[in-house]
Parts: structure tokens; sequence; C-alpha cells
């Protein structure tokens, strides 16, 4: 899932600023899942922004909706009438959500109430953690399954770096090392003949670095 965080009242107070009506709008996806956005999110938030407002003595209407999914204009839809009704938007759908809002309504300002983090999981109660980096050509198959683009601090293909200690992590001691991790998942599934390949430069075109990508599905186009 996505994993996002809540941006801190007064940020969201300065954000909102210029505003006397506004819509927070939740989505009901993964940061409902990881407790950052969704409908309970919403009432908390909005419920601090009425709050904050009366303090100020900045005059603030803040209304509550959350939909679905942020991120697809079938949802979006049934947003539609409140976000006209409102000055701005405080999505607290992840990236991809606010940006969808903000392009369906061009008039509209659209704010981010979310820092949005990773691609990731809920590792225990209250605590996610990083898995991928949606580097988009997956090299999991060649690791056991563990990710060394995410989960190496080096980022490593041909680890490890020599400075683990024990099965600490040299750059975060307070992390265990992946190949560590690699090492001992690929002995259980017996393929540790794999780490006995040099693994060649990764192909970093399908990467973020040159812009936004996008996947075309030729037999989904009509
Ligand atoms: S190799 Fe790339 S796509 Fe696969 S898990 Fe790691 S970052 Fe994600
Ligand atoms: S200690 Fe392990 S996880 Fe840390 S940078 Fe070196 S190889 Fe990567």
């Amino acid at each position: 899932m996505i994993v996002a965080e809540r941006k801190p009242i007064p940020e969201l107070m300065e954000i909102v600023k210029e505003h006397e009506k506004v819509l927070v709008l939740g989505c009901g996806t993964c940061v409902t899942v990881c407790l950052a956005g969704g409908e309970r999110e919403v009432s908390i938030i909005s419920s601090a922004l009425r709050m904050a407002s009366r303090l100020a003595g900045q005059p603030l209407d803040v209304e509550e909706l959350t939909i679905e999914r942020q991120c697809d204009n079938v949802f979006i839809e049934q947003a539609a009438e409140a976000i006209e009704r409102n000055d701005a938007v405080v999505s607290l759908g992840c990236g991809a959500g606010v940006q969808a809002i903000a392009e369906r309504f061009a008039g509209k300002p659209v704010y981010a109430g979310l820092d949005t983090a990773f691609i990731g999981i809920l590792e225990e109660r209250g605590i996610w953690t990083e898995k991928c980096a949606g580097c988009g050509s997956c090299v999991l198959h060649e690791y056991g399954g563990i990710c060394p683009v995410t989960r190496c601090a080096k980022r490593m293909l041909n680890g490890p770096c020599g400075g683990s200690r024990e099965d600490r992590c040299e750059v975060r001691p307070d992390r265990q090392c992946a190949w560590q991790l690699i090492y001992e998942r690929l002995k259980g599934i017996g393929q540790l003949d794999r780490l006995k390949k040099i693994t060649p430069p990764k192909n970093w075109n399908s990467s973020l670095d040159g812009g936004y990508r996008v996947i075309v599905r030729e037999d989904h186009r009509i």
C-alpha cells in the first residue's frame, strides 16, 4: 500500500488561511489502511481545524467527506458537488489522489493534507516499513524476494558492502543488513547459488529520474 502521514494542524492552517470554506476529503483505500486519510482522520482533522480557526479568530467552515478512491474519476464524481460548494479542498489522499482531484477541478485550489511517504506494509501495530521504491524493473526474483534497492542503504545489487556488524547495517545500525536477510532467505529456499553471479549495473531508465512514467496497455485501449 501507499503509506502517508498527516500534516500537522499548524501547517494545514497556514495552507488554508486564505479560505473561509474548505472540504476535507478523505480516501477509503491505502491511506485509510495506514490510518492517515480515511473517514476517521477526516473527522479528527476537521475538528482540529475548526478548533484552531476559532482560537485564531479566523473564520473557517469545514465540510467532511470521504470517497472510496481519490485516484479514480468514477469515485471523484461523487465528491463533485461538495468540491464545487467549497472554496478549496484539503485532500487526505496520497499525492496521486491530490493531483487527480486538482486535474479534474481546474478552477479549485486543492491542497495536500498528507505527506505521502512510500510503498510499504504494516510491519506491526503502528509501524509501517518501506518495501518498494517503484524502480520500474523488479529484481526481487534474484534476491529471494527481498528488495536491495529499497532495503539496502547503499542500494547494493552485489552486496554486502563489507561494513555490516553482526547482522546490522553500517549506515543504520538500528536496522538489519538487507544482505544478511537476502543470504538467509536464499539459503532457506535453496537458492544460494544466485549469490555466485555478478549482477550487472541495473538499468535505471525505468526509474523516476527521467520524469514521470506512463504504462500503456494496448490490449485495454479502445
Ligand atoms: S526491485 Fe524495484 S520494483 Fe522490485 S521491489 Fe525493489 S524497488 Fe520495487
Ligand atoms: S550494511 Fe548491508 S544493508 Fe547496510 S549498506 Fe551495507 S550491504 Fe547495505
